[in-house]
């Protein structure tokens, strides 16, 4: 079980993230945001195995490269095409479908749901490539509490954020997984087997050991799993980090593994954040360092500031949570 990711875009350009979770049985891959050339450099085959498409909102530095991932998969049955984002997504999006003529295409099945996520129920809508996208059925509303969706691996979770319009803060955890310990099992004299498989689950039952000693499941589960906790990563941009916005990101992303997060403006510039609604170095520093989180990477820095500021944006961050970063991607 793991978790990957690669920070999509260049420095001072529109950024994405795309996110790979390996259960160790598939791998399930997951785009935040699709800014203008984010899929530049991301394999074709890659574009077409993406499970689900999150916007954190439709400002058109975040939604401008849509085209190149529809264009990929605009026919894909392999798998549910399903994108996520806050209120009126479907509205907009809708319309990124209707953007082309569709006159080849009335007897191609080819269903894609679209989610507006509103804070605690999202509305999902069905639009048929055979109708050139040109219904928005309706196919339900769905209540939640945080956890917007989960898998046998992993679950979502989702936070509205204030931008001047909502702007989602998305966090993935994967589920903790279980081992055996060997040595104990071992020291109990007992044997390994296909019975280890059913012990995980199976409430009743029992094994008896090499000496003739009889263990039931439930007192060998205490002993022999060693619970591992999964690996996590949140995603979130675009922002106003006033007070009570910090004091909520604090629990939401309280011990995450990793947060990407925008600092789109230099702590010198934080009346231009607050007047448009963003982040600067300093306040995502702060907010990676009140929820405990072990790493932060800085994205969607405004290009307002060039690369030779790069190294003075970091020590901002760095001054107040040590475990800043920018992604690898950028070889800075
Ligand atoms: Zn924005
Ligand atoms: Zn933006």
């Amino acid at each position: 079980m793991s978790i990957s990711y690669q920070v999509l875009g260049k420095p001072s350009e529109d950024n994405a993230l795309l996110v790979h979770i390996d259960s160790g049985q598939k791998i399930d891959h997951l785009l935040f945001d699709c800014g203008e050339k984010c899929l530049k450099n991301v394999p074709v085959g890659t574009v077409q195995k993406i499970d689900h498409l999150f916007f954190s909102h439709l400002h058109m530095d975040h939604i401008a490269g849509f085209d190149s991932f529809f264009r990929i998969n605009y026919n894909r049955n392999t798998r549910l095409n399903h994108i996520w984002g806050p209120p009126q997504t479907a509205r907009i999006i809708q319309h990124r479908f209707q953007g082309f003529m569709w006159n080849l295409h009335e007897s191609m099945s080819c269903p894609w749901i679209v989610s507006d996520i509103y804070p605690q129920e999202y509305i999902s809508y069905r639009y048929e490539l055979k109708e050139a996208f040109s219904v928005s059925h309706h196919i339900q509303t769905s209540q939640y509490q945080e956890k917007l969706f989960e898998t046998n691996n992993y679950e979502i979770s989702v936070l509205t954020l204030d931008h001047r319009t909502p702007s989602l803060a998305y966090l993935i955890r994967e589920k903790p997984s279980s081992n055996i310990d060997i040595q104990k099992l071992k020291a109990l004299g007992l044997e390994s087997g296909p019975w280890l498989k059913e012990f995980k689950e199976l409430k009743e039952g029992y094994v008896v050991s090499s000496s003739g000693t009889s263990y039931s499941f439930k007192e060998l589960r205490k002993s022999l799993l060693i619970e591992t906790p999964g690996d996590s990563i949140a995603y979130l941009t675009d922002f106003l980090a006033d007070k009570q916005t910090i004091k909520k990101l604090t629990g939401f992303l309280n011990n995450c593994q990793t947060i990407v997060c925008e600092a789109h403006y230099r702590n010198s510039d934080i009346e231009l954040a607050m007047r448009n609604y963003h982040s600067t170095t300093g306040l995502t520093a702060s907010i990676a360092s009140k929820a405990n989180v072990k790493k932060l990477v800085l994205i969607h820095i405004s290009d307002r500031y060039d690369l030779g500021q790069y190294r003075e944006i970091l020590n901002e961050a760095k001054e107040i949570f040590p475990s800043s970063c920018f992604s690898k991607e950028w070889k800075l």
